[in-house]
């Protein structure tokens, strides 16, 4: 940022005259002064004083990282509690999602402060901090909320009850009426030794996705419906995952839950559009496959790719033998990655890992194994069910099947003439 644009902002921010400002903080960077040791000195002279930065009051659809505090008037929709870890210590923090007539935004709250939902707040003073790109507000001991004296109207629903086609992540203080579909019990190592955890897949009439509780409740059981309030969703592999933590609540309820069906059959490009999806079924046509299918090797210590027998993380390791192929999908509508395990590319390479090691070893080439999967795999018209994930290299699906796909009878006669011709 140069003096310039500094200047801008600082005169954004007070709401004041920026040549003003701009011959203080030249005249301060003249005198040695650092640079953000004269912004401070400038938000004595001109913001609200106390050395805390000018509050600027705005509008919810206003709020950017760029402030270094707002003040907001805001319905209170959600309030959730949570444990963290944060350099090392545990903290109770408060969090949950505000909202006036422009839109709706999330707030953690790392002091103890009164929030109730469907109450209108004045908020003075709140940092912003942004989370994966999306701006949020931050209270802390700067910060006062108070009741305000008239009660805002806003288009949202107070409470914090979704559809599980609704979550996204970053998402907190949600509460779901969902059906169990599977569950079962892990033992994790974790920072603080064992813990034992509790993963599946829940569903409601709208989606499926995958869940993680870290009290590990087995009331989280197939075939039950329960109310769950106040969890958080993360990111698990590309798509949002519901994660519970001690201080949620797990209520199996009499609701009869409607579920989506499992593995909807999708196109490609809706998938993509949407920003992936757990659990989809796609058909489509394998058009090629990249660099790095075939015979790789796998990190001992994290699982990642080694390459020259270096892992990324851990340096000079003996790397594991493993089998796996990437395949350009495409279905006419979007095209995807498609990441096949060892036990579908054995299977399309119609051979072991073991078989595949010594045919490269005969051959004195591993681009031999490649070549067999890229001769069996393209043209060749496939059913993928899987999850799939989209970031800014593309689409991925992380297979979990793969078959072909016989319900095209030209697909099929494609097939046979491709294997009977020599
Ligand atoms: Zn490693």
């Amino acid at each position: 940022m140069t003096i310039e644009d500094r200047a801008a902002s600082l005169a954004a921010e007070f709401e004041t005259d920026e040549s003003a400002i701009r011959e203080d903080l030249e005249n301060l960077l003249a005198y040695s002064v650092p640079l953000e040791e004269a912004v401070q000195s400038l938000r004595r002279k001109y913001g609200d004083g106390g050395g805390r930065p000018a509050s600027k009051t705005v509008t919810v659809d206003e709020i950017t990282a760029s402030y270094d505090a707002v003040s907001i008037r805001a319905v209170v929709l959600a309030v959730g509690r949570r444990t963290i870890r944060f350099d090392g210590d545990e903290r109770r923090i408060i969090e949950g999602e505000l909202a006036d007539e422009t839109g709706k935004i999330a707030f953690t709250a790392w002091t103890d402060v009164s929030l109730e939902p469907g109450s209108t707040v004045e908020i003075t003073h709140a940092g912003v901090r942004e989370w994966q790109g999306v701006p949020e507000v931050n209270i802390d001991d700067s910060t006062t909320v108070e009741q305000a004296s008239e009660s805002l109207t806003v288009p949202y629903a107070v409470g914090g009850e979704r559809t599980l086609a609704e979550l996204a992540p970053g998402d907190r203080a949600v509460t779901l009426t969902v059906a169990v579909v599977e569950a079962e019990t892990r033992t994790i190592e974790g920072s603080d030794g064992e813990t034992t955890i509790r993963s599946g897949t829940l569903a409601d009439e709208t989606a499926r996705l995958p869940f993680t509780d870290w009290a590990g409740r087995e009331v989280l059981s197939p075939n039950t419906a329960v109310r769950i309030e106040n969890a958080y969703v993360r990111t698990y592999r590309g798509v949002p995952e519901v994660t519970l933590a001690e201080e949620t609540t797990v209520t199996p309820t009499d609701a009869s839950v409607e579920t989506a069906p499992e593995a909807p059959r999708r196109p490609l490009g809706r998938v993509i559009a949407e920003g992936g999806r757990f659990d989809v079924e796609v058909a489509g046509t394998i058009i090629d496959i990249q660099a790095g299918s075939g015979l790789i090797e796998r990190c001992p210590e994290c699982n990642r790719l080694v390459q020259n027998d270096r892992c990324r993380t851990h340096g000079a390791v003996d790397g594991i033998p493993d089998l796996r192929t990437k395949a350009i999908l495409d279905d006419g509508t979007g095209t995807a990655t498609a990441i096949l395990d060892r036990d579908d590319t054995e299977s399309i390479y119609g051979g072991t890992l073991d078989e595949a090691i010594d045919a490269a070893r005969q051959a004195m080439d591993q681009s031999v194994v490649t070549a067999t999967l890229h001769e069996r795999l393209v043209g060749r018209d496939v059913i993928v069910r899987g999850t799939v994930s989209v970031d800014e290299y593309g689409a991925t699906v992380d297979v979990q099947s793969f078959a072909d796909d016989d319900s095209d009878p030209q697909a099929i006669a494609r097939r046979l003439l491709d294997e009977v011709s020599p």
